[in-house]
C-alpha cells in the first residue's frame, strides 16, 4: 500500500481491535525501527538448541530467517506491536500454554484484518513455537512432515526468535518497559511479566 494512503485511523483500528482480542497494549511503529540480528536468530540452533528447533513449519531451519526478514521489511513502512502483560507466576504454571496460544491468535487476527484493509502483504510474528503449543497431541508437524496445509492456519505464526528479531528493542520501540521477570520465586510472586508479538504491514 503506498505509504499517502495509509491513514492514521487505519492503523489505530488495528491497535484497537488488537486491545479488543486481549492484548494489554499495542502500539504502532516505524518498520525501520525493528532490529534483526543475525546472532539472535543462531541462538535456535546453537550451544544450547531450543528443543523445538525443526519441528515446525514456523521454527528454523524452515523459516526465511534474518536475510528474508530486512527484505520484507524494505517494503514496510508500519508495524503493529502487541503485547500481553501478566503476572511472572502465570508464565511458570499451566497457564502460559493457554497466553501463547492467545498471542498467536491476536497477532494472526490483526495480520488477517491488516490485510482486508488494503496491506495485502502482512505478517505476523508471534513466540514460542506452534507444535508445542497447537500440535503438541501430533507426531509431527503436517506441513514439515507430509508438505499439507497448516491444520492452525487461522492462528499459529512464526516465532519472531527464528527471524532474530529483538524483542528488547521491539518494546523499547513501542514505548514500554522491556524489563521481565526471570522466575516466579517468592519474593517474584508479584512481579510483571509479558509476552510480545509483530504484524509488519505491507
Ligand atoms: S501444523 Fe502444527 S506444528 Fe505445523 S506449522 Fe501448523 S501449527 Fe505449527
Amino acid at each position: 500500500m503506498e505509504n499517502d494512503l495509509i491513514s492514521k485511523q487505519q492503523l489505530e483500528l488495528l491497535t484497537r481491535e488488537a486491545k479488543r482480542l486481549g492484548a494489554s497494549a499495542s502500539a504502532i511503529i516505524s518498520s525501520k525501527e525493528i532490529l534483526v540480528k543475525d546472532d539472535l536468530a543462531a541462538l535456535c540452533n546453537g550451544e544450547y538448541p531450543c528443543p523445538n528447533y525443526g519441528l515446525a513449519a514456523s521454527c528454523p531451519p524452515n523459516v526465511e530467517g534474518p536475510v528474508e526478514f530486512r527484505k520484507w521489511q524494505a517494503q514496510s513502512n508500519y508495524s503493529i506491536t502487541v503485547k500481553i502483560e501478566l503476572p511472572a507466576s502465570v508464565m511458570f504454571s499451566d497457564e502460559r500454554k493457554g497466553v501463547m496460544q492467545l498471542l498467536h491468535q491476536i497477532v494472526a487476527a490483526i495480520e488477517h484484518k491488516a490485510i482486508e484493509i488494503g496491506f495485502e502483504k502482512s505478517k505476523a510474528f508471534a513466540g514460542g513455537s506452534c507444535k508445542e503449543l497447537f500440535c503438541d497431541d501430533q507426531e509431527k508437524c503436517c506441513v514439515v512432515a507430509e508438505n499439507k496445509s497448516c491444520r492452525h492456519i487461522e492462528s499459529a505464526r512464526p516465532s519472531m526468535s527464528g527471524f532474530g528479531i529483538d524483542v528488547t528493542q521491539l518494546m523499547m520501540s513501542s514505548g514500554w518497559a522491556a524489563q521481565k521477570a526471570k522466575d516466579a520465586s517468592l519474593s517474584n510472586k508479584d512481579a510483571i511479566s509479558w509476552v510480545a508479538g509483530l504484524i509488519m504491514l505491507a
